[in-house]
């Protein structure tokens, strides 16, 4: 079974046109997945990679459009490069033997901001004597040469194993360490209970993905765990010999179950474990603090990671709109966005994450610090919910 995308490393690979991106990733993935050639500008659009990089992992290469060309597209080229940016954990620059100039700056400057790790892959120095290649002034900007990757795409055999050497020395600590999704919280081998609604809103003959998630992390840490739909779950308490240590339920059905699990018991929801996972639960419950002062008139954005089909009563389109009224009693206007991108969010007074289940830790983080940044609070799901329902509290005590 693949890798799910939202678990895989993103390596970005950025570059002016004709610095020899598409020919490095052909050359690490032994594949002409990106068109090759002499033509500036080749490269579109986004190419996506994903791959098992031993040893690094999973991986998905992120191959940008050039940044240098006076073509129509280069415009709107530009702008997906940095979009893309914001779904890149560690970041590589291509350039060649002219070394970089304030495009490549400027890229640095923001890896450095957003604190995504980089490598600068000096190539083509095939092409020139060696004392031609700018590098003091390369490490000037870089600063440590750990970062530095000098060679040639074409004639470099060692290419392959010198580009994951290094990628390896850069790896984001939380990918060598990939944090748990409820196994740290309870004692190992103690029982778990997961309530997963079975309604018209479930989809048909499968879990998704964050509950199939939850039960793999807590098995990996030899919990037993107890799979009910919140009508089977008073039983399932009655039936146990000791209480669980944890009862984690779809958020849909947080109100009912936080009446049928006694107080003693810890209690939270998939969405706010991926808060933890995917984002930064503090950051969201300070956010969600923004509600009670949201005023008649506010705008508050819904942004959700991918465009998935809205069903009927659709969470971020029907119920979280009615919870968020229902708590204020406020006229807000709610508007949705969906996809990768990021949207101009100045004038809201609040903004509410989706779950990012199909997207990475990275994705949502720079988009926290692009709200803070603009101070507007940001919050997610599973938090504005159980707000909304009066039981935050309680849902993130676990999380000390
Ligand atoms: S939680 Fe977000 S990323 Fe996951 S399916 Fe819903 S909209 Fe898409």
């Amino acid at each position: 079974m693949k890798t799910l995308k939202s678990m895989r490393l993103h390596i970005g690979i950025f570059g002016k046109t004709n610095a020899g991106k598409s020919s490095l990733l052909n050359r690490i993935t032994s594949q002409n997945i990106s068109i090759v050639s002499e033509i500036a500008g080749t490269t579109t659009d986004v190419v996506e990679k994903s791959m098992e990089l031993l040893p690094v992992g999973p991986v998905t290469f992120l191959d940008t459009a050039g940044i240098n060309d006076a073509t129509a597209l280069g415009e709107k080229r530009l702008e997906k490069t940095m979009s893309i940016i914001n779904r890149t954990d560690v970041a590589v620059i291509v350039c060649d033997f002219q070394g970089i100039d304030d495009y490549e700056k400027e890229l640095i400057k923001k890896f450095e901001e957003l604190k995504i790790p980089y490598l600068v892959v000096v190539n083509k120095i095939d092409e020139k004597p060696l004392s031609d290649v700018k590098f003091d002034e390369i490490l000037k900007v870089v600063q440590d040469d750990k970062r530095i990757l000098k060679t040639s795409v074409k004639t470099d055999k060692d290419i392959v194993f010198r580009f994951k050497d290094a990628l390896v020395k850069l790896l984001p600590e939380d990918f060598v360490n990939s944090p748990k999704i409820a196994g740290d919280l309870v004692p190992p081998k103690s029982t778990v209970i997961l309530v997963i609604p079975i309604d018209k809103e479930a989809p048909k003959g499968r879990i998704i993905l964050p509950q199939v998630q939850t039960l793999r992390d807590l098995l990996d840490s030899d919990c037993p765990v107890y799979v009910v739909k919140e009508t089977e779950l008073k039983d399932a308490l009655d039936n146990l010999k000791t209480p669980p240590s944890l009862v984690v339920t779809d958020s849909q059905a947080f109100k009912q179950v936080s009446e049928i699990v006694p107080e003693n018991i810890p209690l939270t929801s998939f969405s706010i474990l991926f808060a933890r996972l995917k984002g930064d639960l503090q950051a969201f419950i300070e956010g969600a603090r923004a509600i009670e002062n949201l005023k008649d008139g506010d705008r508050v954005l819904i942004l959700e990671s991918c465009t998935h089909h809205a069903i009927e009563d659709d969470i971020g389109r029907v119920k979280i709109p009615r919870w968020l009224k229902q708590k204020t009693g406020k006229n807000l206007v709610i508007e949705n966005f969906a996809g990768h991108d990021f949207p101009d969010i100045s004038g809201y007074a609040l903004v509410i994450h989706c779950g990012a289940c199909m997207t990475n830790r990275r994705e949502v983080l720079s988009r926290i610090l692009i709200a803070q940044e603009k101070n507007i609070p940001i919050t997610n799901y599973g938090i504005t919910i159980s707000y909304c329902l009066g039981i935050l509290p309680r849902a993130v005590k676990i999380f000390k």
